[in-house]
């Protein structure tokens, strides 16, 4: 008997997960108290969702690390290296411009905030409520986002820079220091004499084989890892949470759609050439996969895989465009950002001039920069940017409380979109250095 294909096992599993979810919920009423039957498949369910991710960033280090130097060494020396540098971080600024652009539109002509011209009074209690009611878990990050180190435009160039490449790969947010360093590592090698050149490219491009086989395995088990990490959640998020905010829901998705359905596939049309529909086929695993974990970083080696096996694109330029976009280039939350922003000003009454909404555009570009690919990381920015418009600390803490309890939908719609932006980044850069891309589309 033929196999279903992955994408559809994805698919069904993450269709059985909002069934179950509702059924239980509604049974439980959504309540889960500790040592219950419910509280504990809750648990194991949140358990195998856990270990499926940590396979998959298990493996994050060590793929980014053998495809940037195989793929590099590659390159005929620095030269090529840096058009293809120049050319993916002009595409990169280009499209997160126009997502941005899009969502700023979005924001203001729907105005999400406000019923006839007055800002929401509902909304605005469901704010000072998260004040009264948010949890503590809640509390908890908004105040490590506060703490943490916000990080601008410099302190990511810093972070290109590791004063240890071994801490750099131990930490999550230090990815860009590994990539910088791989990519040195890779210049460096077609620099040497050609025997151990080519025993290093030759040791690099197996290691990288290996992890691709591993990635394929981890695969292999993903319905039950999207399974298990949707379940807890369609049980915790009913659909009365977001009854109140259903203008802002429809207007994030509304510029979400815009930018992956309508925007991206004409640049993939009139700059690349090619079909977008193939290309959205050719990334149905890594889409779908974005979708149910929430995280850029986590799904990279299936885009990587994708980009490569379905839409064609070589090892090089993928292995350039890929690890760096899922690090620096996030279309979806950079128009988030912007959404948010503008709502939450809406929502407590402060007018957004041109100056200021200007401000905004340009702040969301910038952090989206240093914004991990990882679920709800953008807050962190919401709040610093929100701050940055001279709205009250407080305020802006208690709003973006209210924002996280909604957060998980709409993180998952970004986050496919930050994945589908890197990938039509790969197919343009690759076009545009001649080669033939979903031609022979396998998806
Ligand atoms: N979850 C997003 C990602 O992984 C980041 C965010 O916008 O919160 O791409």
């Amino acid at each position: 008997m033929k196999r279903l294909a992955l994408h559809w096992q994805i698919l069904f599993a993450l269709i059985l997960a909002t069934l179950t979810g509702v059924i239980f919920r509604t049974l439980f009423n959504g309540q889960a108290p500790d040592g219950t039957l419910v509280a504990k498949s809750l648990g194991f369910s949140q358990f195998v969702g856990d270990l499926f991710m940590q396979a998959l960033k298990m493996i994050i280090v060590p793929l980014i690390v053998t495809s940037v130097i195989s793929g590099i060494a590659s390159l005929q020396g620095v030269k090529g290296f840096g058009r293809l540098g120049a050319k993916t971080f002009g595409f990169y600024a280009m499209s997160s411009l126009i997502a941005v652009i899009t969502g700023l539109l979005l924001v203001n002509l729907i105005k999400p905030g406000m019923v006839d011209g007055k800002p929401n009074e509902v909304i605005r209690k469901v704010f000072d409520a998260k004040e009264a009611s948010a949890s503590e878990a809640e509390l908890a990050t908004v105040a490590t986002a506060n703490m943490r180190e916000s990080k601008d435009f410099l302190d990511t160039i810093k972070m290109m820079v590791p004063e240890n490449i071994f801490a750099a790969a131990t930490n999550n947010g230090q990815m860009l220091g590994v990539i910088v360093f791989s990519l040195l590592f890779a210049i460096a090698i077609t620099k040497l004499p050609a025997d151990e050149m080519r025993t290093l490219k030759e040791f690099f491009q197996a290691g990288n084989d290996v992890m691709i086989t591993i990635t394929r395995w981890i695969m292999a088990i993903s319905p039950i890892g999207v399974y298990a990490l949707m379940f807890p959640v369609i049980f915790k998020n009913g659909p009365d949470v977001f009854a109140e905010m259903a203008k802002y829901f429809a207007t994030v998705l509304a510029a979400l759609g815009i930018h992956m359905f309508v925007s991206l596939p004409l640049v993939l049309t009139f700059v690349a050439k090619v079909n977008p529909w193939a290309h959205l086929r050719a990334m149905r695993e890594a889409l779908l996969l974005a979708f149910s974990t929430a995280s850029s970083s986590g799904t990279l080696p299936v885009t990587m895989r994708c980009v490569q096996d379905n839409a064609g694109v070589s090892k090089r330029t993928a292995s350039f465009t890929l690890p760096l976009g899922a690090t620096v280039n996030m279309d979806g939350t950079a128009l988030y950002e912007c959404v948010a922003v503008v709502f939450v000003a809406q929502v407590l009454g402060y007018q957004l001039g041109f100056g200021e909404q200007f401000m905004i555009v340009t702040a969301a570009l910038l952090t989206s920069i240093g914004v991990a690919g990882i679920p709800s990381a953008s807050l962190v920015a919401i709040l610093l940017i929100l701050k940055n418009s001279g709205i009250p600390d407080a305020q802006a803490a208690t709003a973006v409380v209210a924002l996280l309890s909604v957060d998980r939908l709409l993180d998952m719609a970004r986050t496919a979109v930050n994945v589908f932006g890197d990938s039509c980044a790969a197919v343009v850069i690759a076009t545009s250095e001649g080669e033939k891309v979903l031609e022979d589309a396998t998806a």
